[in-house]
């Protein structure tokens, strides 16, 4: 089901948490809402649940409003940070939990707690209890949980934001397959904007309270609308007004017309890619990302002078 914010504001005291966003969300979409601690992530995402009430705006799922409405009438299902289980009910119970309490027919919840279990991969564990897994299996129960009620949105605040990195990253690509599975809507919250990027078909960006663009990840990182979505979506030298990505620069070891001498500071290996950190006869510091290859063909050392140029600058006007 679709997801419209029409002029939403919130405020906590004399702070903004929510200033006059208006968003639409797509049926059957994956999208991110990114940006710094603080900017209003979670604020949005409980206004769209119900959990919190906008000073002025409305939300509306599907064609319906439902801004006044409490969560459990908004067909929404909710995964957070460190998901709350029962400790004392099994992994199955808890799956089960929503359909018990809405007394559907106990073959039905067995059926549909078996499915939900496969669907997230915790199929032989319902017998388990929530401390006999593991952070990922736990969230992973959490989804489960949410979508036995089959909710109209799924919404979900950094739900694998306590897991560690590799744990991380493998339930980004699982989460990416279920949704493609389920295709239900859904919504996440994070601040990390390779999450938002690997995982998302539409980015909103938010920053203090405000939306400062939305887009898919590929145009978001290509054309960013402002300075705040350059350098907070992937890196980026930045010199006076001119915003350079760093594979955007290139290195060589001759100068040219258009070449500018600068000295290596520190070579970083990630793999297939390269980091060079140089600074520059002004000062200006700049990282450059080449491949590996490239290093090795330049033969790149610590202290050496090289001539760097760049071959796509972005510039804001206005700004
Ligand atoms: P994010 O999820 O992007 O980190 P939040 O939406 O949680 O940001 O919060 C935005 C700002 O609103 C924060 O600076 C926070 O201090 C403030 N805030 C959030 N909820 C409350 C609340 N219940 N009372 C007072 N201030 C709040
Ligand atoms: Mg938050």
């Amino acid at each position: 089901m679709s997801i419209s914010v029409r002029n939403a504001s919130k405020q906590y005291g004399e702070f903004k948490a929510l200033d006059d966003v208006s968003v639409e969300i797509a049926s059957g979409s994956l999208t991110a809402l990114l940006g710094p601690s603080g900017s209003g992530k979670s604020t949005l995402l409980r206004v769209i649940a119900g959990l919190e009430t906008p000073d002025s705006g409305s939300v509306f799922i599907g064609d319906k409003n439902v801004t006044g409405r409490p969560p459990q009438q908004r067909e929404v299902g909710f995964v957070f940070q460190h998901y709350a289980a029962f400790k004392h009910m099994t992994v199955g119970d808890n799956v089960a939990f929503g359909l018990k309490i809405r007394r559907r027919p106990k073959s039905e919840i067995e059926s549909r707690v078996k499915e939900l279990l496969e669907l997230v991969q915790l199929d032989g564990l319902a017998k388990r209890y929530p401390s006999q897994l593991s952070g990922g299996q736990r969230q992973r129960m959490g989804l489960a949980r949410a979508l036995a009620v089959d909710p109209a949105v799924l919404l979900l605040d950094e739900p694998f934001g306590a897991l560690d990195a590799q744990v991380r990253t493998e339930l980004r690509a699982w989460l990416r397959r279920l949704h493609d599975e389920t295709h239900t809507t859904t919504v996440i919250v994070t601040h990390d904007q390779e999450e938002a990027m690997e995982v998302a078909d539409e980015v909103v960006v938010m920053n203090r309270g405000r939306v400062e663009q939305v887009a898919g990840p590929r145009d978001l990182y290509e054309n960013p609308a402002n300075e705040f979505v350059m350098s907070f979506v992937g890196q980026v030298n930045q010199i006076d007004d001119t915003f350079v990505r760093p594979h955007d620069l290139e290195l060589t070891l001759e100068a040219n017309g258009t070449t500018r001498e600068a000295m290596i500071e520190r070579i970083v290996h990630l793999g297939f890619q390269v980091r060079v950190e140089l600074v520059r006869d002004d000062g200006e510091h700049l990282s450059v990302q080449i491949t590996r290859d490239e290093a090795e063909r330049l033969e790149l050392e610590q202290g050496q002078i090289v001539f760097v140029r760049s071959t796509r600058e972005t510039t804001f006007s206005g700004s």
